[in-house]
């Protein structure tokens, strides 16, 4: 792929996101775009964010570190969207502005701790096992309210909503409940708490259904880098 491919990719992907809302009666500014780029090298990245992509996404914090290190001094947010050990908060930290996947008390407790020895607050988001699949992390359904409660105390931590990763399917319409689920959740926690407001769900083959269905950030690997 040359930069021009992923600078066109990024275009289209840019539209599809306007014409999902246009379909919804949304606001696209209301939907922030996150460049998926595990496996991607630095030198990729670069002409993606140059074409305006605001925000990167990292699945593994080793990796992420060495590029922002080679990215340093660019204009972009960098999100953490992997599975962390606890003894992965501090490099999660060091390399990411938001962590998307707190999946454990345990997690959230060791974030918060070290958040308040660096004197900042960090924006997560509680990821939300939305298709009760073993094989993935996140919080269950039943569970939400009460991990919400004992995400509280933790002054360091800004909880703004909820991440998922529903079930695969070749088709996106089959994604749909499950989106549909997560907007539920939402509505119902903010209800309570005004500050969780945004959902992080849709991927490359359906962030156009998520969109529809309410989401406020898409992750999108693929349809912007290619294949991995
Ligand atoms: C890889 C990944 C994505 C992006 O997937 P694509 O299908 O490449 O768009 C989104 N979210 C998470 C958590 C991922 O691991």
């Amino acid at each position: 792929m040359t930069d021009c491919d992923v600078a066109q990719n990024l275009a289209g992907v840019r539209r599809r996101i306007e014409a999902a809302c246009e379909r919804a009666r949304r606001d696209p500014a209301l939907v922030k775009l996150v460049g998926v780029t595990k496996t991607v090298p630095a030198e990729r990245i670069k002409p993606a964010i140059e074409a305006g992509l605001e925000i990167i996404g990292e699945n593994y914090m080793q990796e992420a570190k060495s590029k922002r290190d080679a990215l340093a001094g660019l204009p972009v947010l960098w999100h953490c969207i992997g599975h962390l050990q606890a003894n992965k908060a501090k490099i999660a930290l060091e390399c990411c502005d938001w962590i998307e996947s707190v999946d454990s008390v345990g997690l959230a407790a060791e974030l918060n701790r070290r958040a308040g020895l660096s004197g900042r607050k960090v924006p997560v988001l509680i990821q939300v096992n939305i298709g009760s699949e073993e094989t993935k992390n996140g919080i269950g359904e039943s569970e939400l309210t009460s991990f919400v409660e004992s995400c509280r105390g933790f002054e360091r931590l800004e909880l703004r909503g909820l991440m998922a990763l529903p079930p695969f399917f070749d088709q996106p319409e089959r994604v749909r409940p499950f989106f549909r689920r997560m907007r539920e959740l939402l509505d119902q926690l903010r209800a309570r708490d005004e500050n969780l407001c945004e959902l992080s769900m849709g991927m490359s083959g359906d962030f156009e259904v998520a969109i529809e269905e309410g989401a406020t950030i898409v992750r999108v690997g693929t349809a912007i880098f290619g294949h991995r």
